[in-house]
Formats: C-alpha cells, sequence, structure tokens
C-alpha cells in the first residue's frame, strides 16, 4: 500500500506562541469538522482572518477515504490505538496513523472536532481537570465537560488498555493538551454552527486571532466511570439521549441470549449508541464531579 497522505493547512506568525492543530473527520461520517475547517482556512486565505502569533495546523480531513465513502473507518476506528507502525499490515487507518502522528507529537494544543449519533448539546472531552483543558472547553461553547476516557476503558477487562489511545491520549503522552469536541448530531446543521464557533473561540482564547470567547462559564464536569459494552448481539433497552440520567439497577441493554447489561451505579448516560458492532461500546456511565 503507498504510505497515505493527509492534505495540511498552516498559517504561522513572526510572533511567538502555542502551535495549534485542528483536526477533522477523524471518523470519516463526521462532517462538520471539515466543513468547518475548510470555512476557516477560506477566511485565512482571503485575508479575511489574520494570525497575530503562534501556529495553527488544520487538517479538514484525517480520514480521507472513509470521509469519500462516508464510514466511520475502513480497517479500523482511527481513535484506538494511535501510534506509528513500520509494518501496518495493509490497515488503512494504520498508514493514516503514520502520516497523523507528527502531527500530533508537535502540537501544543489539539482540538479535534466530531460529531455523535444521538441528538444533543455539544460538549467536550478533556484529559484532565488539570491545565487548561477545562478552560479551552467552556471557552469554545461545551455544555458538558467529560473526562476520565482512560479509566474507563481500563474498567473494562475485556478492552486492553492500548485500545485507549486516541488523538487526545497521544497528543498528552507527548506533552501536548488535546479537546475532543462533540458538536452535535451527525446531520443537524447546528453541529456545523458549533464546529466553527469552536474553532473561532478556541483560536481567539489561545490569542492566536481576534475575536470573543466563552470563558469563564459556569459548565458541568462529567468522569466516565464504565464503559457498557455490548459483548454479544442484543439492543439498548430504550431510546437513551446523551446526558440521560441513570440508576443503579436500571437495564441498559439486553442481549440476545437473554441476559442484561445492568447499571452498577447512578449517573449518567454518555454518548448511548444504538447501532454498535459486537465489542464495542453501547456508549459510557458518567458521574458528575462534586456530587
Ligand atoms: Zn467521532
Amino acid at each position: 500500500m503507498p504510505h497515505a497522505q493527509l492534505e495540511s493547512f498552516e498559517f504561522v506568525s513572526d510572533v511567538d506562541g502555542p502551535h495549534l492543530l485542528v483536526l477533522g473527520a477523524i471518523h470519516g461520517d463526521e462532517h462538520c469538522g471539515p466543513q468547518a475547517i475548510t470555512q476557516i482556512i477560506k477566511e485565512f486565505e482571503s485575508g479575511q482572518r489574520t494570525i497575530k502569533k503562534g501556529k495553527v495546523t488544520f487538517i479538514p480531513v484525517c480520514n480521507p477515504r472513509a470521509y469519500a465513502q462516508g464510514v466511520r473507518f475502513i480497517d479500523h476506528n482511527l481513535n484506538r490505538n494511535i501510534k506509528r507502525r513500520e509494518d501496518t499490515r495493509g490497515i488503512y487507518e494504520y498508514e493514516l496513523m503514520n502520516a497523523l502522528c507528527p502531527y500530533l507529537e508537535s502540537a501544543d494544543i489539539m482540538l479535534d472536532i466530531h460529531s455523535y449519533q444521538v441528538g444533543g448539546k455539544p460538549f467536550a472531552f478533556v484529559n484532565s481537570l488539570e491545565g487548561q483543558e477545562v478552560e479551552i472547553s467552556r471557552a469554545i461553547g461545551a455544555e458538558y465537560i467529560v473526562t476520565g476516557n482512560v479509566e474507563a476503558y481500563r474498567n473494562t477487562r475485556s478492552v486492553e488498555d492500548k485500545m485507549s489511545v486516541g488523538t487526545q491520549e497521544y497528543v498528552l503522552t507527548f506533552g501536548g493538551e488535546g479537546i475532543i469536541f462533540e458538536c452535535g448530531q451527525h446531520e443537524d446543521p447546528k453541529s456545523l454552527i458549533n464546529a466553527k464557533q469552536a474553532i473561532e473561540k478556541i483560536l481567539a482564547f489561545l490569542g492566536l486571532c481576534e475575536g470573543v470567547h466563552d470563558s469563564g462559564r459556569n459548565v458541568p464536569v462529567i468522569t466516565l466511570k464504565k464503559t457498557f459494552m455490548k459483548k454479544g448481539e442484543g439492543h439498548l433497552s430504550k431510546d437513551w439521549s446523551n446526558f440521560d440520567r441513570l440508576k443503579q439497577g436500571d437495564v441498559i441493554a439486553q442481549f440476545d441470549d437473554g441476559s442484561e447489561l445492568i447499571c452498577p451505579e447512578d449517573g449518567v448516560f454518555v454518548l448511548p449508541k444504538a447501532n454498535v458492532t459486537v465489542g464495542y461500546e453501547f456508549g459510557y456511565l458518567g458521574q458528575a464531579v462534586g456530587e
């Protein structure tokens, strides 16, 4: 397989400042990132927007083949088990990771733009409650801030730790900070508006461009406690919405073998997904920090 290439756009100031990396379409079925990033690139190219300090790198489409086909991925979820590999074993996303890793390694701050299956408000995943990821998430319009991705995977014995390394965790291991911004439902036009505003606001918050941001708002912080795995054929017990309240003992899902997935503790349902393949997650149990 020839080496996969990624199209990137870079805008650099003579004045020192942070290096921001903005990613779209890590998942090929998510359109708001590429569209919003393309609009912002046009603003830079037309001179309507200028960079005051630092550097911003945009990769509008991180999974070009999946994006062209409108599917989440080709061979492997690009946001799982990210690392450089000498032997990519013919797996397209492993080729992409080799192209993507140098960008992730050199960024001070990464904004990775996604959309999701169930409708709802924009929210952010952060690595840590320390540092500036939480404040950036507030600044760019998140209505919820979710942390504890890695821990949620580690609490699931059936999934290896290494699977939890997505863009965000990879950036962290190279000393950067990373925010995954979930803009809304895949097909909702509001997701594009949220994505574009998030880019405008992070550029303003970091001082890379003129503009306003929403820093200082009070936003609930949710920690992920457990992954709800689809261990066999089955379905969610109802049409769950994102951040629905959960009670200990609630039936999350029913499997075809007659067994049930029971909620172990009170909390909220983060990112419920009805249409998932066996071996992947139905979603996560989250709990509000400080509750
Ligand atoms: Zn995604």
